[in-house]
């Protein structure tokens, strides 16, 4: 491969160039007009306006990145997060353009990349599934009789869902009449499907996912899981690797089980099982990422190992650069997603960044969609940029990110970095005993 068009936007794609720059492949960028002045547009050794600011008008128009892709000579398309990831129509017509999309083949996102599909195929697999409806549902009626069965509360969750958005506790029938219809034309407009379905809720649960990899010679293997429950809105903030609560024996049997999902479904590239587990670390499929995971740096801290390299092997038809044995861990990472937003009520905050500094530090990596002086607009995910930092142990990375939050300068937009620094001070989050619903309690968040 020689050159790859970078089919999204911000950290990612700056994320995306390094690996590329360090494998000797040039780049092309693509941008909406609100994202011309941003780092990764500079960073990237062509790029090219691909249209206006909402994302239907840009990032997700599939066939003019195409024709850019193939007028510009790119061998394949690498397509980040979100977007066009795990649209599997793209993925088809990446190919019939000639263009290798690094990531897993249309069939496979097929199978995953919907969430009542791959609820089903994962029971076809033998590995456990939160307990409800294995089937979109189609009136209240239907769906009162499955969440009495089930057992109240359930989740109403839109089948095409991601980022938290798309999913509501309900907590009795009452509920369910009040949400049902507006679920459905909800889904409908945001995800282009409207089909919903009910699971049970999960109370005092964690949120722990498994990276996985795979293959065109039959290989899957996992790098480790990832603990993710501090969360808000259902999207996670921080995560953290390897999971600071879960025996060594759990450990084994959720890594085995994401394996042994990827082998089912024939998995290739890089892919994210991820799992809810409740108070007695029994674990259930929540839904599969058929793509490179905002958090994998911290896999990638702890494994020593670059993922988008191993996509991009992966994609050109290499052998997995390791096997299992070959796979270690070592120290510990936490990953902590730097928003735009007010930091007790979580709404979005965009504006202009009239400051934006940052240590340097050993062992801590910022990744950035902004710079100073950028416009944050709302057109997209407010992210500023992920702080990552890496300790031999726990302790040692939580004191490096206290240093690093101590020293973080962000003017004219709020951001969540005041409540960082109290998370990592806080004795709860440094005992490692924390579950999804930790942002809820006001202490914290204040
Ligand atoms: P991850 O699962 O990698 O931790 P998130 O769930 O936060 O990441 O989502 C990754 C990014 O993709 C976010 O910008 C989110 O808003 C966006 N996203 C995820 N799924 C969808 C979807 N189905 N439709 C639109 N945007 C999505
Ligand atoms: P998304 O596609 O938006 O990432 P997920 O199904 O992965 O949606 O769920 C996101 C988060 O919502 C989970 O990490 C968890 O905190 C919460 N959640 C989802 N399903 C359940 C459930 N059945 N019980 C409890 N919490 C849940
Ligand atoms: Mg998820």
């Amino acid at each position: 491969m020689k050159k790859i068009l970078i089919a999204n936007r911000g950290e990612i794609a700056s994320r995306i160039i390094e690996t590329c720059q360090k494998m000797q492949i040039e780049t092309i960028a693509i941008y909406s007009d609100a994202d011309q002045d941003l780092p990764y547009v500079k960073a990237a050794d062509y790029s090219f306006r691909i249209g206006e600011a909402p994302v239907a008008k840009s990032y997700l128009l599939a066939d003019d990145i195409l024709d850019l892709a193939v007028r510009e000579g790119a061998d394949a398309i690498h397509p980040g997060y979100g977007f066009l990831s795990e649209n599997s129509e793209f993925v088809k017509k990446t190919e019939q353009r000639g263009l290798v999309f690094i990531g897993p083949p249309s069939s496979v996102i097929e199978k995953m990349g919907d969430k009542v599909t791959a609820r089903k195929t994962m029971q076809e697999a033998g590995i456990p599934v939160v307990p409800g409806s294995g089937f979109a549902i189609g009136t209240v009626d239907e769906a009162a009789v499955i969440a009495e069965r089930i057992g109240y509360p359930v989740m109403l969750k839109a089948s095409g869902g991601g980022g938290g958005i798309g999913m509501q506790l309900l907590e009795s029938r009452e509920d369910l009449e009040k949400v049902f219809v507006s679920a459905k034309t909800r889904a409908k407009a945001y995800f282009g499907n409207d089909e919903v379905f009910l699971e049970k809720y999960i109370s005092e649960s964690r949120h722990i996912e498994v990276q996985i990899f795979g293959d065109d010679h039959g290989h899957a293997v996992h790098l480790f899981e990832r603990e993710c429950s501090v969360q808000r809105r259902n999207q996670k903030v921080i995560e953290e690797a390897p999971s600071p609560s879960i025996s060594e024996e759990t450990r084994r049997n959720i890594c085995g089980a994401a394996v042994k999902a990827a082998l089912h479904v024939g998995y290739r590239n890089a892919g994210t099982v991820e799992f809810i587990m409740d108070e007695k670390e029994q674990f259930y499929f929540l839904e599969m990422n058929t793509r490179l995971q905002v958090e994998h740096r911290v896999t990638e801290m702890i494994t020593s190992l670059d993922l988008v390299k191993w996509q991009i092997l992966a994609a050109d038809g290499k052998v997995l650069p390791l096997s299992q044995s070959e796979i270690r861990k070592l120290g510990h990472a936490l990953e902590f997603r730097i928003y735009a937003e007010d930091p007790v009520r979580f709404i979005p905050s965009p504006g202009k960044l009239n400051a934006f500094t940052y240590p340097e530090h050993a062992d801590f990596v910022l990744d950035r969609t902004y710079e100073e002086g950028n416009q944050i607009t709302p057109f997209y995910d407010p992210l500023i940029a992920k702080a990552v930092v890496y300790g031999e142990n726990r302790d040692k990375a939580l004191e490096k990110a206290s240093e690093v939050f101590e020293n973080v300068r962000i003017e004219g937009v709020k951001s969540n970095v005041p409540l960082f620094s109290k998370i990592v001070k806080d004795d709860v989050f440094k005992s490692g005993q924390y579950n999804t619903s930790y942002l809820q309690q006001s202490k914290i968040v204040g």
